[in-house]
């Protein structure tokens, strides 16, 4: 039985019907996010020190070990105001920032899955492949923007476990292929022609890891937007002289953002582009 009804003049739309199950999801999601961004936060800092990510959580300026009570996410850097509880030293904004960021891009995640036609079957598989994607990009985001690192062993591993996830949702492969090579030649072709100046290796997988998240042709949208992204904070930096041609632009970072943004609307982007060309 159909129990949606059609608003005057929508009549090409689905009907969005919001049931209890698709809020309890809603907030599975969002908190489920929070948790991931806890971890995301430890993948973060430890990897570039090459310390053991399992261990237990000390502060950085103290050395004092954290109970779980301080390890709750968002929750315990509210309540302990910004300050580590033994030496008061502030705790990094990049912790609730991850956290927060994290939960919100999976609860939208499931906003949007929930209302795509087609997706049910395989909603929590769909579900999965955005989550890891999400949870790739967000580190490559921020460790690129803050140590210019790109984590190929986080790269690789996301883009086995999604493409895996592709197959089992039946996503078509050869776009998929097609997509994977055109992220990785695009960056590789710049990483022989500059000799490795221009971009670091890590740049190449992320392209890679992109394209098989988001297919073909997203991929270019994802590498037009990433482009123009870095485009428009780089030439103001380069005019008023904070940087100059010789400076390396984190554009793992823009990739990153770009990459999710196209995971999320890259077909209604590219609809509207091509209509406005076209038409
Ligand atoms: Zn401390």
């Amino acid at each position: 039985m159909d129990l949606g009804f059609t608003a005057h003049g929508q009549t090409n739309k689905a009907p969005v019907i919001y049931t209890t199950m698709d809020f309890i999801i809603l907030l599975f999601a969002f908190l489920f996010g929070l948790i991931i961004g806890s971890f995301l936060n430890v993948v973060i800092c430890r990897l570039p020190k090459g310390k053991k990510i399992n261990g237990r959580s000390r502060c950085p300026h103290c050395d004092s070990k954290l109970a779980w009570f301080d390890l709750v996410p968002l929750l315990s850097f509210i309540a302990l105001r910004g300050k580590c509880r033994h030496c008061r030293a502030p705790i990094s904004w990049q912790y609730p920032a991850v956290e927060l960021t994290a939960g919100a891009l999976f609860a939208l995640s499931a906003i949007i899955r929930q209302q795509e036609p087609g997706t049910t079957p395989n909603l929590w598989f769909t579900l999965l492949r955005d989550w890891v994607v999400i949870s790739a990009l967000l580190v490559t985001f921020v460790t690129d923007l803050r140590f210019q690192l790109i984590y190929d062993a986080v790269i690789l591993l996301a883009a086995g476990a999604v493409f895996l996830l592709n197959v089992i949702i039946g996503a078509p492969l050869l776009p998929l292929a097609i997509a994977g090579i055109i992220g990785m030649s695009f960056f590789g072709l710049q990483y022989v022609v500059s000799r490795g100046r221009w971009i670091g290796a890590g740049d190449i997988y992320l392209g890679g890891f992109i394209g098989i998240a988001v297919s073909f042709p997203q991929i270019l949208l994802a590498l037009a937007c990433a482009y123009l992204a870095g485009a428009s904070v780089a030439i103001p930096l380069l005019l008023s002289q904070h940087k100059t041609w010789q400076s390396r632009i984190a554009f793992g970072t823009f990739l990153s953002a770009a990459g999710i943004v196209t995971l999320f609307w890259g077909n209604q982007i590219l609809d509207w582009y091509l209509h406005l060309i076209f038409s």
